[in-house]
């Protein structure tokens, strides 16, 4: 590392979305521990935003915005499930490593990541983060990575994160990392319910796996009604083709967020959902007044932590570039 590049003043910042899963059907785990998937993504607007600059060593710092500005609200001091790595351990950190060793080139970055996306809450902000760290250091270092090239670093860093770079609404199999571009044609809103605790991932697999037969488990696959939905962009069949495997287990953990279902439909949402492996909940809205009152409702009855979000909504993006040329 040279001495001058600890000094070069450009900073990029990328904004990446939270996933959803508006399908999401879990097989019986493979030889290697990973369950098999068949899902299918959305990315909502919630974001993360990423902002990079060259250093001497690989540093990241975390901010925390919007629902989890509050530090009692981001949760991160009482749950330790929520404590985001402030270390090597930080998947943006990996996914600098991951890019500079693809490249061969001897670099290193100071990352601050902006979060909004709720720690360890289903929605995938690590995964966000690597994606945008990846997008972030190739447009600060001109490496000029292909599409391609990104997607397989994406997949070795976690099954969300090449759906990450894609946005928009995407089919996930494999564990989720192969992913494929969906054609979608409507729009509407989710009302995310944030959670006092993160639940996480891996143990709401082991759930899964304890309260399922496994033998009996079909090999997941792609549902063809929702997919004609999604093409037709009509609002409605969809509340009734969401789906989750792993709901059932994250409620077995949680059986509080069985209430936040209840007031769910109390206010009126078209359908309740719970967001991946949870605990965040979600809430079909047909548009943004909708969901407007929707979150009212939710806040009147007792839950602070919560937004309206559009969706679908782009991927990875470069939102500023300062210093450049
Ligand atoms: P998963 O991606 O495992 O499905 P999730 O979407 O529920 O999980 P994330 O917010 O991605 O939740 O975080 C899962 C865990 O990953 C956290 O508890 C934290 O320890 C670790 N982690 C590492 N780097 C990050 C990061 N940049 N942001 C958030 N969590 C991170």
């Amino acid at each position: 590392m040279s001495q001058a590049m600890t000094h070069d003043p450009r900073r990029v910042t990328v904004r990446a979305p939270a996933k959803i899963n508006l399908h999401l059907e879990v097989g019986a785990p493979r030889e290697d521990g990973f369950h098999p998937l068949a899902t299918v993504y959305q990315a909502v607007g919630l974001y993360d935003d990423v902002t990079v600059s060259t250093w001497h060593e690989w540093s990241v710092q975390v901010r925390y915005e919007g629902l989890l500005a509050d530090p009692d609200v981001s949760g991160a001091s009482a749950d330790p499930g929520r404590v985001v790595p402030l270390d090597a351990e930080n998947v943006a950190v990996r996914a600098g490593r991951a890019l500079v060793d693809h490249h061969g080139v001897d670099l290193a970055a100071a990352i601050t990541i902006h979060k909004s996306i709720p720690v360890a809450g289903g929605m995938a902000g690590g995964s966000a983060d690597a994606a945008a760290t990846l997008v972030a250091l190739d447009r600060l270092w001109e490496l000029e990575t292909s599409d391609e090239d990104l997607l397989a670093i994406a997949a070795t860093l976690g099954s969300d994160v090449p759906f990450a770079l894609l946005g928009g609404t995407a089919g996930g199999t494999g564990r989720g990392e192969v992913v494929e571009p969906l054609p979608d044609t409507g729009s509407w809103w989710w009302v995310v319910v944030g959670s006092d605790t993160g639940l996480s991932t891996p143990l709401v697999y082991r759930t899964f796996d304890e309260l399922n037969d496994l033998a009996d488990l079909d090999e997941p696959s792609l549902p063809p009604d929702l997919l004609m939905s999604l093409a037709e962009g009509s609002l409605i069949a969809l509340p009734a083709q969401l789906q989750n495997d792993l709901q059932e287990a994250a409620l077995s953990l949680r059986p509080d967020l069985v209430e936040t279902f209840d007031d769910g439909y109390e206010a009126g949402a078209l359908e309740c959902l719970l967001s991946g492996s949870g605990p965040t909940v979600l809430l079909l809205c047909s548009d943004a007044d909708h969901a407007r009152e929707v979150t009212a409702a939710m806040h009147a009855a007792g839950h602070p932590r919560t937004v309206a979000v559009p969706a679908p909504v782009s991927g990875v993006h470069v939102v500023s570039y300062d210093g450049g040329p």
